[in-house]
């Protein structure tokens, strides 16, 4: 195949799209107008797509705090924590996240993508083992392949599975990685992590939860599934991003190991990128901050979860799981999905269009994102859009 000659297959399937007019990739937000509301193909929109689940973009709190750092500190850092040297913030912040989670330490990545990539490439190299669920981000992938450790998957939320292929590794078990998420991005549902601990604690190894959409979320503090279930000394490494709960963009590790700051030392994607800029830096310690302060904004969340979860249920439609701020329809192919997402953007409601094989098992997605900013009323609009789309059908 030649250099560019493979493309010819993305380009058949946006000509495919391109015949039904309708190109959800190209979608352009052409004014935000607050965290759940926008401007769309000229059309006023409730945003119910964005991972925004606490609101907090335009929080005047973190927007102020980004503006002074802004003013400052400047517009950028212009290079990497190892060569260029870290700013107070980004230390600060590291402290804050590891008093947070009360584990001994946290290193932050430039986003949560090279936080996976720079742990797991790093913790797990040529010779090394990481078992991961099937369903896991490809982020969580890509730093497997990145490090070049055998990858053995294992069926989605089966700790049982997850006990036979550790069982086969042998003495090798005791130092394979095991990496889960808590909430999963494209269904919603969430690990079940104190099976998976249980099988931890039976052949040892070492445990990662990408937190990334349960962070700000789940928790009695809002740490994530790992501080709801009170398994938070089980877990060796919790992973998370700044770019849902917090509002901006970042990510972070947080973890008890006295080697963890030694990975900022041999951890490509932590030293060959730019650290975050300061305003990130800033806004994001700004909305912890937020978070720690209280419940209110989560329980506004989940209130908001299950009135669109149970809104969608009663319609009849087919829910990837249960209750929760990701809350995805399942339809029955491409080409419906597609159809589907257009009609709500349409009605005004824009949603996340999800299709194989970016989705487990080959399912064809609309992922509805909750947000604590959602009025209820909001989330009528958004119930009495797919109403329509039901009577419709
Ligand atoms: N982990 C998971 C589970 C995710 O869903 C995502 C993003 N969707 C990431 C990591 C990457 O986060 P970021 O956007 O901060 O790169």
């Amino acid at each position: 195949m030649g250099l560019l000659t493979k493309f010819d297959g993305l380009a058949a399937g946006r000509a495919e799209l391109g015949a039904l007019g309708i190109d959800p990739f190209a979608v352009q937000i052409e004014k935000i107008i607050s965290p759940t509301e926008g401007i769309i193909h000229g059309r006023h929109t409730i945003l119910a797509g964005t991972n925004n689940y606490l609101g907090l973009t335009f929080n005047p709190e973190c927007i102020a705090s980004a503006r002074l750092a802004l003013e400052n500190e400047g517009t950028g850092t212009t290079g990497s924590r190892m060569a260029n040297g870290s700013y107070s913030g980004h230390r600060n912040l590291e402290k804050e996240l590891a008093a947070f989670y009360g584990k001994r330490d946290a290193i932050v990545f430039s986003t949560g993508y090279v936080a996976n990539l720079g742990m797991i490439s790093t913790l797990a190299g040529p010779g090394d083992v990481v078992l991961l669920d099937a369903d896991c981000h490809a982020c969580i992938y890509d730093g497997c392949r990145l490090g070049g450790a055998e990858t053995i998957r294992f069926r989605h939320n089966d700790a049982e599975d997850l006990a036979k292929r550790l069982g086969r590794l042998g003495p090798r078990a005791a130092e394979a990685l095991i990496v889960v998420e808590g909430i999963y991005s494209m269904l919603g549902d969430r690990a079940p992590l104190k099976e998976i601990v249980a099988v931890k604690r039976e052949y040892g190894g070492y445990l990662m939860v990408d937190e990334a959409h349960s962070f700000g979320v789940l928790g009695e503090r809002g740490c994530g599934l790992v501080e709801e279930l009170g398994i938070m000394d089980d877990v060796d490494f919790v992973v998370g991003t700044f770019s849902k709960s917090l509002g901006c963009a970042g990510g972070f590790c947080v973890s008890n190991m006295p080697e963890l700051d030694l990975i900022r030392y041999a951890s490509r994607p932590y030293i060959f990128t730019a650290s975050p800029a300061p305003a990130t830096i800033a806004s994001a310690r700004q909305a912890l901050r937020i978070l720690e302060a209280g419940k209110d904004l989560r329980q506004r969340l989940h209130n908001n979860a299950q009135q669109l979860h149970s809104g969608l249920a009663a319609l009849g439609y087919t829910l990837g799981g249960e209750p929760s701020p990701v809350v995805a329809v399942v339809l029955e192919n491409k080409v419906e999905a597609l159809q589907f997402w257009d009609n709500l953007l349409k009605l005004g409601v824009y949603v996340n269009l999800m299709l194989p094989p970016a989705t487990p098992n080959g399912v064809s997605l609309i992922r509805c994102s909750v947000s604590a900013a959602h009025t209820s009323a909001q989330i009528d609009a958004v119930c009495a859009a797919f109403a329509k789309l039901r009577k419709a059908a």
